[in-house]
């Protein structure tokens, strides 16, 4: 069934706002996404009618808020696939999901001399915080290259493995140029050398259905902002007897079992990875915007934005003095360009006063704009809730930028 485009721009409050005296184009939802309404209103009566904290109360709306903040999480491991409840723990997003595994399983299992592998096309957050690891204990980052079109080259990938691989980190899906990895391939493989995997779910959850158990995955982040969720909660999924080993991250209340000044002992799973009090009303809001995607369907929604992502390449090829990046076979709705003599910075400002939002830069990407030796791209990336006219008011406003500077 196809989508029913008007009602779904409806439920987006923010789509109808004018920006610059023009209607609003929203291109920049690799960044984050905007929130429908049931996502605003559910939150909205946890402020009004049973905010408490969770987990500690036994009074009546401790009890509420902490039963929906269980199911939210139950929802969570049902829209993933996992297969408990206590595999889901919650975090801040998709950064605090990987530092929590660099540092925990990091602290465990890496030594002298080993190695993580990642790949050319990270974002920072799953870069960064492995070469601190690496610097702490003495270890070494090896990175996957990739191709000309924005592929990774998998043969390339099977020669990194050393008997001191520790881990692979990659991207499902890349947020700079929107190539999908062959993530179950590079989970098979690794898995044959005996390495675990953590998947960087954050551009690949709200295109399409994930099923870490399909994908066999170790760990699977994901940030609930680019998932038209609220920001400040994300997810890491990791499988029970992988947790169960590592040992806490951040310490403190919630995560502990029994505290004494000479001795403490941990929670169980999930609690012991969630120190604090959790965002349960961000918890909540994500479980509404699980439901909203499901509601909409994930086929059609996976569908349609594979037409705008036609559409738009057309569109955007047809312009003399453009030049797309990222022509993997695989791809999501993400157009990366940069424009002749145009520096990309200059072009996103004259662009935004058409009332149209995309985003320059390098996309916390350097190394691979290093890769293509670029200094950065526009890049306008799609929902499912922008239209054709929108990509053909995207292509007029590009034309009239490159005539702005000849
Ligand atoms: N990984 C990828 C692929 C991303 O696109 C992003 C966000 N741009 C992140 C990690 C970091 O996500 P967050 O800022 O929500 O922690």
């Amino acid at each position: 069934m196809a989508l029913d485009i008007n009602k779904i721009r409806n439920d987006f409050p923010i789509l109808k706002r004018q920006v610059h005296n023009k209607p609003f184009a929203y291109f920049d939802n690799a960044a984050t996404t905007q929130k429908p309404n049931s996502v605003i209103d559910r939150m909205d009566k946890v402020y009004r009618e049973t905010n408490s904290n969770i987990h500690r109360g036994v009074h009546y709306l401790s009890d509420i808020t902490t039963r929906d903040f269980e199911a939210a999480r139950d929802t969570v491991r049902r829209f993933i696939n996992a297969r408990h409840d206590h595999e889901i723990i919650f975090t801040p997003g998709t950064t605090s999901g990987i530092n929590l595994v660099a540092f925990s399983f990091g602290e465990r299992y890496v030594s002298e001399g080993d190695e993580i592998i990642i790949s050319a096309m990270e974002h920072h957050a799953n870069i960064v915080p492995w070469q601190m690891l690496c610097e702490r204990k003495g270890a070494r980052l090896r990175v996957i290259p990739m191709n000309d079109k924005g592929e990774l080259l998998l043969d390339e990938f099977d020669k990194l493995f050393t008997s001191g691989t520790r881990l692979v980190s990659v991207t499902q899906v890349a947020n700079s140029i929107g190539s999908v990895n062959p993530v179950k391939q590079i989970i098979e493989l690794s898995h044959r050398h005996g390495v675990k995997v953590l998947i960087d779910g954050a551009q690949a959850v709200q295109h399409g259905y994930v099923d870490v158990q399909e994908l066999d995955a170790d760990f699977y982040v994901f940030s609930g902002h680019k998932m038209y969720g609220p920001t400040g909660i994300g997810v890491l999924y990791g499988k029970e007897e992988i947790l169960e080993e590592m040992p806490p991250y951040q310490t403190g209340g919630e995560m502990v079992d029994n505290v004494s000044f000479e001795k403490t002992t941990f929670n169980r799973l999930p609690f012991r990875f969630e120190a604090g009090t959790p965002n349960y009303t961000g918890a909540i809001g994500l479980a509404a915007a699980i439901d909203y995607l499901e509601a909409t369907g994930l086929d059609d929604i996976a569908a349609y934005e594979k037409d705008l992502l036609e559409y738009g390449t057309r569109q955007l090829s047809e312009i003399d003095g453009l030049h797309l990046y990222g022509r993997a076979k695989d791809k999501i709705s993400i157009l990366s360009f940069v424009l002749d003599d145009i520096h990309p910075f200059d072009a996103g400002m004259v662009i935004d006063k058409h009332g149209i939002a995309v985003r320059t830069g390098t996309h916390c990407a350097q190394p691979l704009m290093d890769r293509f030796g670029i200094r950065g791209t526009i890049r306008a990336s799609l929902a499912f809730y922008n239209t054709r006219e929108e990509l053909d008011r995207l292509r007029e406003a590009v034309e009239k930028t490159i005539q702005m500077f000849k």
